[in-house]
């Protein structure tokens, strides 16, 4: 069997497996209603599925695993699913991005489980504004979440923040001293277009360039970039234990270093985050006698990946918004 390669030379060892549509938060860029059930909906991938095809995906050379949503920890059986990725031979990372909300409660029994990285959505420090742009009054709980696994020497935590121009883009001091004593990364996103949040796009991206203008002005220093480390653009400050990462999905090069591939929580390969291709493959994931044919057939799907998104000319392809696909 050969790899996950596509004709870019491309490689893919990162897969990002949302286990869910649903939310319980009402981000004002993700799901400003809350998450609304379709009639039609299809039921997540169970977890026999859920191995089948994280056996077939590291057959063919994935090696990271991230679970993700809608908010995977709504899963009651989110434990075993971490449990099943564990279980996969070569895969070496299991990571997860919540919201946190269950955090100071559950992150024990993830890490029993098997989770090696987390990344947490904070999207600002101020209480007030985490209230207005999620909807949800949570903020200390979660601080205090991410405290108790610093303090317990979890050292692959991250936290990604959403930048919003007028609701956070005040919070890069109380970003930066924040990091001056956490050893944790935090991820700066630049805002992208769904298929449904126009209007609120037009009124709230705020550039990356701007925010990395200011990193250097500070003397933050941008890293030389690491192979399959992934987009962001990652800088550094000799005061500071943390590090700050840039996802720039604007820029130029952004999907030249493209290493992932997405699979929805029925179990649609998604090429691309914004792209209009990807094949259903939970008719793959009924037996383990069709793990060879769904080993061929992702290998194959990779032949039609594009070089690149078409977002600057608003194509943002099948994804209304990212909890529907995994973000
Ligand atoms: N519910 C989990 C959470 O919020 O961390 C996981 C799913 S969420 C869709 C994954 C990530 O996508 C979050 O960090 C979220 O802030 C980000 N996100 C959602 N919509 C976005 C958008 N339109 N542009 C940029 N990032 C977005
Ligand atoms: Fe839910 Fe995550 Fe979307 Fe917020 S960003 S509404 S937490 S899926």
């Amino acid at each position: 069997m050969g790899s996950l390669i596509d004709g870019f030379g491309r490689r893919f060892p990162y897969l990002r497996l949302s286990v869910i549509e649903a939310c319980n938060f009402r981000c004002s860029y993700c799901l400003p209603n809350g998450y609304q059930t379709v009639p039609d909906a299809k039921m997540p991938l169970q977890i026999d599925e859920i191995s089948r095809l994280l056996r077939a995906f590291a057959a063919v050379g994935m090696s990271k695993v991230r679970i993700t949503g809608g908010e995977p920890t709504l899963r009651k059986d989110l434990p075993d699913i971490i449990a099943a990725a564990a279980a996969v031979p070569g895969i070496g990372k299991i990571a997860m991005t919540s919201n946190g909300c269950v955090l100071k409660r559950q992150s024990r029994i993830w890490r029993d489980a098997g989770l090696t990285h987390l990344n947490l959505s904070v999207d600002t420090l101020d209480a007030a504004a985490f209230h207005t742009i999620t909807g949800h009054d949570r903020l200390s709980d979660i601080l205090e979440g991410i405290e108790s696994l610093l303090d317990d020497g979890f050292d692959t935590l991250k936290i990604n923040a959403v930048m919003l121009r007028g609701l956070n883009d005040d919070q890069l001091p109380a970003w930066l001293e924040y990091l001056r004593t956490r050893p944790l990364g935090i991820r700066f996103i630049e805002l992208m277009q769904t298929g449904t949040n126009r209007a609120y796009f037009e009124r709230h991206h705020y550039r990356a360039e701007a925010l990395e203008q200011q990193l250097l002005a500070s003397a933050w220093q941008l890293q030389p970039s690491v192979a399959d480390a992934g987009p962001a653009r990652v800088y550094r400050h000799p005061d500071y234990k943390g590090s700050i990462g840039v996802i720039a999905p604007y820029s130029k090069d952004f999907c030249a270093g493209c290493n992932r591939l997405r699979v929805t929580a029925a179990g649609d390969l998604r090429l691309c985050l914004f792209g209009n291709t990807g094949i259903p493959l939970r008719h793959y994931l009924g037996s383990d006698a069709d793990n060879g044919a769904l080993q061929s057939a992702l290998i194959s799907q990779l032949g039609l990946k594009a070089i690149g998104h078409r977002l600057h000319e608003g194509e943002t392809g099948l994804v209304p918004h990212l909890a529907s696909i995994g973000g």
